[in-house]
């Protein structure tokens, strides 16, 4: 088991409806600490390939995507779900659903920050449904960047994102992956690599 299993295991809590509630490291508090570990686990991970810019999603996956910058030595960029009056009015844009607000949105990044001279890896928290990394992966084909890979911190490997995106051909790395977890008895299985 490795350090952010123990660390599910210990503090995690199995909600109805399949959510997993992390928010004493990750989603609420966060342990910094914790995640230096996860941004040196995706760069021992991901040390094969060429990447100049992190790409997630807000709002959870910027803690996860800038303290794993620091490792990788490049910038990161957001996706916004709503574009606000200091939002670029050309921008990549790609609608997504969200698994934990029950509501579409569209993901949008402005044209002059990604382009085909980028190298993207895209972080994330959570892949669930695998409608927010596909997004951003839409996002970075729209620019015409290269996609470098994948990463995700909690993979909930009973929802089909993690088959979708890997029967894609695209490099995904999940650092903890679970195959089984129950509410009522708040057992969490972990996937055995
Ligand atoms: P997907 O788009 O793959 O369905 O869901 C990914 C997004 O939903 C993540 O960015 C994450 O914020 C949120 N999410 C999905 N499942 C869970 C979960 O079980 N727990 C938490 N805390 N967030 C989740």
């Amino acid at each position: 088991m490795n350090f952010l299993e123990e660390r599910i295991l210990r503090e995690g809590r199995v909600l109805p409806g399949g959510v997993l509630k992390v928010d004493g490291f990750l989603n609420h508090l966060i342990d910094t600490q914790l995640l230096n570990k996860i941004g040196a686990e995706f760069r021992r991970r991901f040390e094969d390939v060429e990447v100049t810019k992190i790409l997630t999603i807000e709002s959870s996956g910027i803690a996860v995507a800038s303290i794993a910058a620091n490792y990788f030595n490049v910038p990161v960029l957001f996706a916004k779900k709503s574009n606000g009056v200091n939002m670029d009015s050309e921008t990549y844009s790609a609608p997504a659903y969200s698994f934990t607000h029950h509501a579409e949105f569209h993901a949008s990044v402005a044209k002059r920050l990604l382009g085909p001279e980028d190298k993207v890896l895209i972080l994330d928290d959570f892949l669930a449904t695998g409608s927010a990394a596909m997004a951003l992966v839409d996002i970075v084909q729209q620019s015409g960047a290269v996609l470098s890979g994948i990463g995700i911190v909690i993979e909930k490997g009973m929802q089909p994102g993690g088959e979708l995106i890997r029967q894609k051909g695209y490099r995904l790395e999940s650092i903890a992956i679970i195959d089984k977890m129950d509410a009522e008895s708040g057992t969490i299985e972990f996937r055995k690599l």
